[in-house]
Parts: structure tokens; sequence; C-alpha cells
């Protein structure tokens, strides 16, 4: 689960947030839409424990992200845009290093690597990570960020810059975390794949929740063909 209540936060006097509230249940994909500059990326750097809100509260599997912060970072898994992997390390000692943090055996490391391996089609986790392409980085990200098997994720823009196939992989990924329960929170500005992904989607404009529903609801309500023709209508109002 995760709670969000009216977060504020200004960067000087840019007001990046202005009250964002909404939650994202078990078991499902939540997606939070909005153009550039929305507040998108801010939510998810106060979700990580990365930021401070100046005012509201967050909460990340009922753990407060200022008072609990370790606790929100050891129940979550975070792939934000350039996050990275030590380049010097084959994509195994990345995930293992990772697994060493949270404090995950190391048979019960090397069991869950080869699920996943095997789920997003790794078989470079013996090459060093600065050898990688940018979609081989990625799906060798997702595996780093879920070995602990954290109860949440937080993925922002995961398809940004792949290709045909690692996308694929990624939305395969996503799936099949939300159908073992884990909370999924998704930031894209991909609107078909949030059609794709998304069982319920927040939109964010100018620092603002602006509407939330399922992509369906969201099209209904505003008398479109698709989600995108409703986000356009939505932040244009
Ligand atoms: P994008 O889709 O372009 O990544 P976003 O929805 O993630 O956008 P944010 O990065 O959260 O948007 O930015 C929200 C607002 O806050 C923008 O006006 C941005 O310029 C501003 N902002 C974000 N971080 C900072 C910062 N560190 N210093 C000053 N202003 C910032």
């Amino acid at each position: 689960m995760i709670e969000v209540q009216n977060l504020q936060k200004h960067f000087g006097n840019v007001e990046a947030l202005k009250g964002v509230s909404f939650n994202c249940k078990s078991g499902q994909v939540t997606g939070l839409l909005g153009p550039n500059g929305a507040g998108k990326t801010t939510t998810i750097r106060i979700l990580s424990t990365i930021l401070k809100p100046i005012s509201g509260s967050a909460k990340v599997n009922g753990f407060d992200v200022v008072k609990d912060a370790s606790k929100v970072r050891s129940s979550l898994g975070v792939v934000l845009e350039n996050t990275g992997l030590y380049r010097r390390l084959t994509g195994d000692e990345n995930v293992l290093y990772f697994a060493d943090l949270a404090g995950v055996s190391r048979p019960e490391a090397y069991k869950r690597m080869e699920v996943l391996y095997k789920l997003l089609e790794i078989d470079y986790g013996k090459r060093q990570a600065g050898t990688y392409s940018k979609g081989m980085a990625q799906k060798l990200n997702l595996v780093r960020a879920v070995i602990h098997d954290p109860p949440v994720l937080i993925l922002d823009e995961p398809t940004a810059g792949l290709d045909v196939p690692s996308t694929l992989a990624v939305r395969t990924f996503v799936k099949q975390q939300r159908d073992s329960g884990k909370t999924v929170l998704f930031s894209t500005h991909l609107m078909n794949e949030a059609e794709l992904l998304c069982d319920y989607v927040y939109i964010i404009n100018l620092g603002s929740i602006v509407a939330e529903g399922s992509p369906e609801e969201l099209k209904q309500r505003t008398q479109s063909n698709s989600l995108e023709e409703a986000f356009m209508k939505v932040v244009k109002q």
C-alpha cells in the first residue's frame, strides 16, 4: 500500500506539489501520469525518502516516509530514471551487492536471481555492467530493485528509451509483480502503455491531482476513444 495525503513541496518559489493525495493498492498497478514538470518525479522522490515534503504525509507499507525512512526503504524496490548499476561490477555482482545490503542470504539471492533472469531473459549476468546496452541495463536494474522481494515497487519511466523486446520484457515483469500481490506505482509519459498496464491512474498537472479512475472510467467520463485523448482533455481544462 501507498497512502499519500496532501503532500506539498516547494523549490524556492516553484510550487512543485500543491497538496497531492492518492492511494495505491496491493495487487494493482497504479499509474501516475502527467506532462513535463507536473510533479511526478518530486512525488516519487518523496516516497523513496530522497526528499522531504514541506507538509502532508506519505506512508509506504504502513511506514511514514519521514519518521520511518529506513523501514520505508526496505519495503521498497525503486527504479528511477538514470539509476545506475556499478559499471565495473558484473550484473550478478551488482545484484548480489544489493541483496547483501538488504540482508538477503546468498542461497535465497541466487534462487530469486535465477527466477528473475528467466522472466526477463537475462543471460548476460557474468558480463561487466559497463558493457550493457540501455535495455540490458534496465532489465538488470529491475532485478536489483526487487532482489529483497519488497512489497511495494516504484518505477519511474521504466521503458523510456528501450527497444520493443526490452519494453515487452519490462511490461511482463510489471504484470508478474502485480499478479504476485505487490503494490506497483508506475510513472510514464506513454499513454498507450498506461492503458495496457494500469488498473487505476492518477493524472497530475501543475502540482495537483486533476483526475483519477481506471483507464476505462476516464475514457468514458471524458467521452474519449483512448486514454491519450482523455489525458489531453483533462490537462487542458
Ligand atoms: P518530467 O516528466 O519532465 O520528469 P515531472 O512531472 O517529473 O516532470 P518534477 O520533476 O517533479 O516534474 O518537477 C515539478 C516542478 O518542480 C517543475 O516545475 C520543476 O522545474 C520543479 N523542480 C523539480 N526539482 C527541482 C529542484 N531540485 N529545484 C528547483 N525546481 C525543481
